[in-house]
């Protein structure tokens, strides 16, 4: 039993026992009036018991006492004792046993509410206690007084009985106690099921959002790497805006371009070609970026073909995405699945091609602005560089030779005279001039003459310029002038005497005349003849003088003995 619940049922049976020890003392009272041969001292004896009952209860319900349910057992044990003595030593002839017995009844049952019946050995202990006390008393009475046994049989029993039915009392509130625990367990364990229960569904719930946290974390992860490509791209293109605005190097920009996009893209290739001639360059560009092995020079080689199929078909772009060894039997044995390629400028401005590839699949299916963004700017690049090589060209180039004028010439010879005397190098300086050539514009016309100073022009300049990394320029009407740095006289006379021969060896039709040429050249040199590069000019005009004044068609070869008469 609940010592607590066992405290707080005391507490209320105070009030009881306050009416029964009221109505117990009016009874023997009335007893004692009604029958005045009662024996006086066992009323006085009872009365005061009663009496002495109450006060005790009083004052320790007045200190609190009822709460300490050790007080309480106490109180009950020695009442129920003093109640066992009473009844050995009160006359049992009149109903003075049968209170006493009643209140023995009381305080056993009360007593018997504040033990812990699930300590048994309490029971026990308080049975055999109560037991002893009464044989002790019994055992006096016996021997002392004298009774007899009848009794003392009779009250043993009537204890023994007491006692007995104490004991039940206390071993069926101990089962009741004990199927209270198994239900009690039960109830817990189902709680503990239905809890486990709940932890998994719980459980679950957290897996479930745990998954979707999961899944939003990856979508999350791809968006901040799409940013980020993004963000890669935009600081890429921006680049290049910057480099091309400041730039009209085309391979310096095709490479920036290619690099570019090899970084950001992590391609197999990327390629990008140029016709010769697009910015007056005289040879096809190309650019090729990759990583795999061999394949930089099969691409070099295909490009041209490409192109020129691509714009025979009138092709602009090309996808492919299925077996591209198939299409391009170059890439056959090469790692490539996906290629792109592009037909640079536009309709009858087509001027070269951009490739990429890589061993991805269809991965240039769609999303192509990044690359879109950057031909277009490639395109703009290039427009650029023609429009300024244009101007250039136009400002530096004869209008009818198509060769380096005198102005710009000046300016290269300014420039390749001060660099060989800080490098303590040597040069040469070829001029010539078209022999009797007023008599060819007089016999053939002025059309015709023209033709002949293209023709001198364009040979002059593919030899010198081409084969011996020299320079030349139209000095005057019929006059040109070729440079070859770095070349001492003994170098130069065999390669101006070369041209020479090619030059007087030249035949121009025109309309069906054919026209012979001949030319006078004086050829001199820094610092075998000339002191300084200043006079190199001056003494090759009067080389070329002197061949003038001594037969013309020869070349003169600068001994530092001419002298202009
Ligand atoms: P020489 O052998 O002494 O050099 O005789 P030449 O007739 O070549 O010499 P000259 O200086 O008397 O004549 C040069 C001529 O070249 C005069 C000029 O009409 C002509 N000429 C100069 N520039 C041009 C040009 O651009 N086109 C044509 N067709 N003729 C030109
Ligand atoms: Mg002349
Ligand atoms: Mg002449």
């Amino acid at each position: 039993m609940n010592i607590e619940i066992a405290a707080k049922l005391q507490k209320r049976g105070i009030i009881l026992h306050r009416v029964i020890f009221v109505a117990f003392l009016l009874q023997r009272i009335t007893l004692q009036l009604v029958y005045r041969d009662l024996p006086r001292k066992n009323t006085i004896a009872l009365i005061s018991f009663i009496i002495i009952c109450a006060i005790l209860e009083e004052l320790l319900s007045k200190f609190h006492c009822f709460n300490n349910i050790w007080a309480v057992r106490v109180i009950r044990f020695v009442q129920c004792a003093t109640c066992s003595i009473m009844i050995i030593f009160t006359e049992s002839t009149n109903d003075s046993g049968t209170m006493v017995m009643s209140l023995l009844l009381l305080f056993v049952v009360d007593m018997f509410l504040v033990v812990d019946v699930s300590e048994k050995t309490y029971c026990y202990g308080i049975a055999v206690a109560l037991g002893i006390v009464v044989l002790l008393a019994l055992f006096v009475r016996m021997t002392l007084i004298g009774d007899n046994k009848w009794m003392f049989m009779f009250f043993a029993a009537l204890l023994l009985g007491a006692v007995f039915i104490c004991e039940a009392l206390a071993f069926s509130d101990y089962i009741k106690y004990k199927d209270n625990q198994v239900l009690d367990e039960r109830r817990k364990f189902e709680n503990i099921v239905e809890k486990n229960e709940n932890i998994l569904n719980m459980q679950n719930k957290l897996r479930n959002t745990n998954d979707q946290l999961n899944i939003q974390k990856i979508d999350l992860q791809r968006a901040n790497k799409q940013i980020k490509e993004a963000n890669e791209e935009m600081k890429v293109q921006e680049e290049i805006m910057r480099y091309i605005a400041s730039s009209f190097d085309v391979p310096k920009i095709s490479n920036q371009i290619t690099d570019s996009i090899m970084n950001v893209k992590k391609l197999g290739f990327c390629a990008v070609y140029i016709k010769e001639g697009v910015y007056h360059n005289k040879h096809s560009h190309f650019v090729v970026k990759t990583k795999i092995g061999n394949l930089e020079d099969k691409i070099r080689e295909q490009m041209d073909d490409i192109y020129s199929h691509m714009v025979d078909e009138g092709a602009m772009e090309r996808i492919i995405h299925d077996n591209p060894g198939e299409q391009l039997p170059y890439l056959k044995d090469v790692n490539i699945n996906s290629i792109y390629i592009k037909v640079l400028g536009e309709n009858d401005d087509k001027y070269g091609l951009f490739m990429i590839g890589d061993s991805r699949r269809k991965l240039f299916d769609d999303n192509m602005s990044f690359y879109n963004a950057i031909i277009a700017q490639y395109d703009i690049a290039i427009s650029n560089v023609r429009i300024y090589n244009n101007m250039q060209h136009m400002a530096r180039k004869d209008g009818l030779t198509q060769i380096n004028n005198r102005i710009y010439f000046n300016e290269l010879f300014k420039e390749t005279s001060e660099k060989i005397v800080a490098d303590k190098g040597c040069m040469s300086v070829a001029l010539f001039d078209i022999d009797k050539f007023k008599n060819v514009n007089d016999t053939y016309g002025h059309l015709a003459g023209d033709e002949v100073i293209k023709r001198i022009a364009s040979v002059t300049e593919e030899h010198i310029e081409e084969h011996y990394d020299g320079f030349v320029c139209r000095y005057g009407g019929e006059e040109f002038v070729a440079v070859l740095p770095n070349r001492d006289i003994k170098e130069a006379e065999p390669i101006i005497q070369e041209l020479f021969e090619k030059l007087c060896s030249q035949i121009v039709t025109y309309n069906e005349f054919d026209i012979p040429l001949s030319v006078s050249v004086g050829l001199t040199a820094y610092p075998e003849v000339c002191d300084n590069t200043e006079e190199l000019l001056k003494r090759a005009d009067w080389c070329m003088y002197y061949a003038k004044e001594h037969g013309r068609h020869q070349l003169k070869v600068d001994d530092g003995t001419i002298v202009k008469e």
